[in-house]
């Protein structure tokens, strides 16, 4: 399969003939949302297929698969934790659109898009980043950094005040960090 660091799929010769066209590729260090970055271990790798179903329409269907780092909710450490997403959307293609358009109308929900080439990151990125978990752990029973000084304890013993692994304490990790 031939990887692609371009991130969309060439539908001209779908909209012309129909049938079906795929395209596989890979992402790179990280997945953007605005502002926030979601960092990667190594590259995720994806693939895409859009078939005709008549008039206009077209169907969009696709994977990614990648490890995302993400920080341990006790001890900030960067966890690497695997993701598998899959995502279906319907497009229209509607001639001289200049950027795909999100419509909602009852319960038809589709992607209006104007442009032989259909960028894919968005898709891509949605589909990731919905996949992966609210928090993670870096390993059962991450002991989490010292109240006091701030050190790892999982690899130091500070010799601050043992706070003692009990209940409550997996309780209090359970709520979220607001
Ligand atoms: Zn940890
Ligand atoms: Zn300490």
């Amino acid at each position: 399969m031939e990887h692609r660091e371009v991130m969309s799929i060439n539908l001209a010769r779908l909209l012309k003939e129909g049938g079906t066209v795929r395209a596989s590729g890979v992402v790179r260090e990280a997945f953007l949302v605005g502002e926030e970055r979601f960092p990667l271990e190594g590259e995720a790798t994806w693939q895409v297929s859009v078939s005709s179903v008549g008039g206009d329409e077209y169907w969009l269907s696709g994977e990614v698969k990648g490890v995302a780092l993400m920080e341990c909710r006790r001890c900030l450490k960067p966890t690497p934790t695997p993701i598998h997403a899959y995502f279906q959307h319907m497009l229209r293609y509607e001639q001289g659109l200049e950027a795909v358009a999100f419509h909602e109308e009852a319960e038809d929900e589709y992607y209006a898009f104007g442009k032989p080439d259909l960028d894919l990151l968005p898709f891509l990125t949605e589909a990731f980043v919905t996949e992966m978990p609210y928090t993670v752990l870096c390993q059962e029973g991450c002991k989490g950094l010292c109240p006091v000084c701030g050190a790892d304890r999982n690899l130091v013993d500070c010799g601050h005040e043992e706070e003692g692994f009990h209940p409550f304490t997996a309780l209090k990790n359970l709520l979220p960090e607001l």
